[in-house]
């Protein structure tokens, strides 16, 4: 099978989130399944720098009123990988969809929309590549568009859409549409028109053969007013289109055995936690106390995250024998209290406002506890990474948080079945009962925390298992 995948990041090249992960590892597992996968992905000006050899195959016109654009080729540890160069869209500093200045880049509409149909020009094979995909593989509001362009042609290859997270959609007011000058039937309530603006994930969302969430309860719960922000209508009429696949995680990146960012390596059997502890315990400047309860948090400082419940918590989790350790960066206001904390707790708490994948990677060899306390969670891979590591995650009971961890009940730990701890609501009583749970658990029931590390540990997230389910669905949505 042919497939092109098409994404707005991929790690290492270029990462703000899950989508990146997934758009390596995913295509990666594809790979090993013999399958002909290729990416593509615009042009940055990073990912320009970090890929070795690259060729110019293509230059095309997108729309008769814009600039021409390249499409170069590379590849990726061994994958094809295509890049959609547009100067002046891609080739700037710093983050992929927002300003320096916090606000999304003014011109993100003619960004996507000229890497959609630059996309589109290669599925065609203008370029006489000898390569025509069977799928086009498309992720989040970004490659909402393709779908939709697609739509309009008698022949063309089929299209999956994924949907990593609802709640980003690419709403554009309405002139843009008309500035784009995309196809007049497209705008209407039965196409990208959503309440009067223009939206991209809509495109994904109305026109693919068929659409997956990265988890079966974010599947369920986005047909729900609660988590599907006016959407819920068409997604409940979709349904049958509609699957959930859970996301894997890359066992070669993350593997505390052979992890290179990590002070001493690990397994099950020989845990060195608490050495790996000592030293980041050092390098964050905390009191260095290996058995001290070390909690973490990685990720995106926004309030879906669920931050504030943590900020909210600390003043009653302070009065035990525990530490913090935040590493994130996103809204002013959030790093601001975290950093208010921090002064307000420097023997007990730790903050790093960037992003740092070495540190995530030692975090996570370190802390005896992952907070996950988001409000929604397509997936979230940060308590899959936590699992693999002996880091036992407390997270909501909501979409793929609830679908990965095991909650440490009576009966499931009886059975060695239980790998973590939930709550229900995004509240700070909530979050406050299941961080007590897990001091209690980890001061006074050492062996069960030993069981709860073990069971943890031997999970298998792995791609095999939904990369196939992802392959029967290519071969059932195939022309
Ligand atoms: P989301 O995609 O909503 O941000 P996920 O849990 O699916 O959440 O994926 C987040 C990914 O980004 C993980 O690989 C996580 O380790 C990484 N990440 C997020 N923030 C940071 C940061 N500040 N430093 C390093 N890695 C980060």
């Amino acid at each position: 099978m042919k497939i092109l995948f098409v994404t707005s990041e991929v790690y290492p090249l270029i990462k703000t989130g899950g989508l990146a992960d997934v758009s390596y590892s995913l295509p990666k597992a594809l790979k090993k399944l013999h399958q002909d996968i290729r990416l593509v992905l615009p042009a940055y000006a990073s990912v320009l720098e970090r890929l070795k050899t690259i060729e110019t195959i293509a230059t095309v016109e997108v729309t008769a009123y814009s600039k021409p654009v390249h499409i170069l080729r590379s590849k990726l540890e061994g994958m094809p990988i295509y890049l959609i160069e547009a100067t002046d869209y891609f080739q700037r500093p710093g983050h992929p969809y927002i300003h320096p200045q916090g606000h999304d880049w003014p011109d993100n509409a003619q960004r996507f929309a000229t890497f959609c149909r630059a996309v589109i020009k290669l599925g065609q094979d203008p370029l006489n590549l000898n390569w025509q995909p069977d799928i086009v593989h498309c992720n989040d509001w970004q490659t909402g568009l393709i779908p939709a362009l697609l739509s309009q042609q008698a022949q063309r290859p089929a299209t999956l859409f994924t949907i990593h997270n609802l709640a980003y959609q690419g709403l554009f007011p309405y002139h843009q549409f008309y500035e784009l000058q995309l196809p007049n039937e497209l705008w209407s309530m039965h196409g990208l028109e959503f309440y009067g603006q223009m939206s991209f994930i809509k495109g994904g969302l109305y026109f693919a053969d068929h659409m997956t969430t990265v988890s079966p309860s974010y599947a369920r719960e986005i047909k729900t007013n609660e988590f599907a922000y006016g959407l819920e209508g068409l997604l409940k009429t979709r349904s049958p289109q509609l699957t959930g696949i859970l996301n894997g995680i890359d066992t070669q990146v993350w593997n505390p055995k052979t992890d290179s960012y990590i002070n001493k390596n690990y397994d099950e059997k020989r845990l060195h936690k608490k050495t790996n502890k000592q030293q980041l315990q050092q390098k964050m400047q905390l009191p260095v106390e290996p058995n001290t309860l070390l909690f973490a948090y990685i990720g995106r400082l926004v309030a879906q995250k669920g931050v504030d419940l943590i900020l909210n918590s600390l003043e009653q989790l302070m009065a035990y024998p525990i530490q913090f350790v935040i590493l994130g960066s996103g809204e002013a206001e959030l790093e601001q209290q975290l950093t208010q904390a921090q002064q307000s707790y420097p023997q007990q708490m730790a903050i790093h406002l960037a992003y740092d994948e070495a540190l995530s990677h030692q975090i996570e060899a370190s802390a005896d506890v992952f907070l996950m306390p988001s409000r929604y969670e397509p997936c979230g891979l940060n308590q899959l990474y936590s699992l693999r590591y002996g880091t036992i995650p407390i997270v909501r009971r909501t979409g793929g948080l609830m679908d990965t961890v095991v909650e440490a009940t009576t009966r499931n730990i009886i059975q060695h079945k239980a790998t973590g701890f939930l709550f229900d609501e995004a509240n700070v009583m909530d979050f406050t009962h299941a961080c007590l749970q897990a001091i209690d658990y980890y001061y006074h029931k050492p062996k069960i925390w030993r069981q709860l590390i073990r069971t943890a540990m031997q999970e298998d997230f792995s791609w095999q298992i939904s990369a196939k389910e992802y392959l029967q669905l290519y071969q059932s949505i195939k022309k």
